[in-house]
């Protein structure tokens, strides 16, 4: 399989990986990172780098939506062999080091086998190290308390949180971007729903703080919605977060 690496914007690339999506963004020779896949999708990771000009070592810093295994996958081989910080909100670092896991279990999935979608979707995870934990051993806080990061793209870390405790998005103002992980998706194996929606019930840590948090999402400026699943979104990120709630009750 090859990563599937488009060009959205200047500098910004979506990547679809084997079932999770990654971002880049370039800023000359340097790039960030914006999730990792899940651990399976390493060599992805490294081709989709390569694609865009980049490399491992070229990689300023990792930042990670939230936790789970199919976004944190190479976080820690990137910070362990080539000493590249993974940066994540405050609340999902001990998140990432695995003092506590806020993902759904292959038992409680299990209970969802009748769904259209599941199995097959769970045996993608299975065969991608979904259930391995690769925590990260030294995580690290956004060095800002608000605002964009000094990194290439200049992303700009917002807190929302219910999908799990620290999730983050990321916004580039500038371009009308936002990068929303697995706070608002447009699409997913196990959904038979298409366009803006938040993950099934089964995948949220707390699902009606996921719910509040697409007011959050509401409030961020752009056209252009890079989910962590699904394909991107074009149009009023607004109106997609709108979507989603009204989708949600
Ligand atoms: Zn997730
Ligand atoms: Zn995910």
């Amino acid at each position: 399989m090859r990563a599937d690496v488009r060009q959205v914007a200047d500098g910004t690339y979506l990547v679809h990986g084997s079932n999770t999506n990654w971002v880049i963004l370039t800023d000359g020779d340097a790039l960030t990172l914006i999730d990792t896949g899940y651990p399976g999708d390493r060599q992805l990771v490294l081709d989709s780098l390569a694609a865009v000009g980049g490399s491992p070592e070229a990689v300023t810093a990792v930042l990670i939506t939230h936790a789970h295994n199919d976004h944190l996958g190479s976080a820690e081989h990137l910070r362990a062999t080539y000493g590249t910080p993974v940066y994540l909100h405050e609340a999902e670092v001990p998140h990432a080091r695995r003092e506590f896991l806020q993902q759904v279990s292959v038992g409680a999935v299990l209970k969802n086998a009748w769904r259209p979608g599941v199995l097959p979707w769970l045996a993608h995870v299975l065969r991608s190290g979904g259930t391995e934990q690769h925590p990260v051993t030294a995580p690290e806080a956004f060095p800002v308390a608000e605002g964009p990061l000094d990194l290439p793209g200049r992303p700009v870390p917002v807190h929302a949180p219910g999908h799990t405790s620290g999730h983050a998005v990321y916004h580039l103002p500038d371009a009308g971007i936002v990068i929303s992980g697995d706070a608002l998706v447009s699409d997913h194996p196990t959904s038979r729903l298409r366009g803006p929606q938040l993950l099934p019930d089964m995948f949220h840590h707390e699902r009606a703080r996921a719910v509040a948090s697409l007011d959050v999402i509401e409030g961020l400026a752009g056209d252009l919605l890079l989910p962590g699943h699904g394909p991107l979104h074009q149009g009023s990120v607004k109106a997609a977060a709108q979507q989603a709630r009204e989708r949600a009750v």
